[in-house]
């Protein structure tokens, strides 16, 4: 398993609508394991494949990480097929570095999805857990954290980015 480098928003493939994947293979298999690795190395409790430049419908989500018990969930072509409240709470990207805001999201989540197996899986998901997996299934579609906020909120926060990244190269 090798850590991956986390793409930052400014990279288009953040902008991407995934593919969905067809067919899961080894490259597919290591990918996961990869992602699953990356997302430990970042504290991060998910990641969207194209976090790591591959545009693939794939996420991984690990909620246990910070109990010091790994439990990751792998799901190929991820659907969320019912959703139910909401809920607003605070958020960050691995692919934006030390910025956070307040998002709304619901608060119940159904995804469906499939396994590395090929296996049908279906899981019910609310609070933080509900709020990763919306998360990460908005990376899928091209979107991040900040487009569900006003513009003014979303340009300060950008500013904000760039000055950490600014920073960050220094
Ligand atoms: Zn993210």
């Amino acid at each position: 398993m090798s850590v991956l480098t986390i793409k930052n928003c400014l990279d288009p493939v953040l902008r991407k609508k995934c593919d969905l994947i067809q067919d899961i293979n080894e490259n597919l298999v290591t990918l996961s394991e990869d992602m699953i690795e990356t997302m430990y190395a970042a504290t991060g409790v998910g990641l969207a494949a194209n976090q790591v430049g591959i545009a693939s419908r794939l996420i991984v989500v690990d909620l246990g990480f910070k109990e010091e018990k790994h439990e990751p969930l792998i799901i190929v072509n991820p659907v969320i097929t019912a959703s139910e409240e909401e809920q607003i709470g605070q958020e960050g990207c691995l692919s934006i570095p030390e910025v956070y805001a307040d998002v709304k999201r619901f608060q119940q989540v159904e995804v469906k999805g499939v396994d590395l197996n090929g296996k049908d899986v279906r899981l019910e998901a609310e609070g933080f857990m509900a709020r990763a997996f919306q998360h990460e299934m908005d990376h899928l579609e091209g979107k991040l954290f900040w487009d569900m906020l006003g513009k003014v909120k979303r340009d300060m926060l950008k500013r904000k980015f760039k000055k950490i990244l600014k920073e960050m190269q220094e």
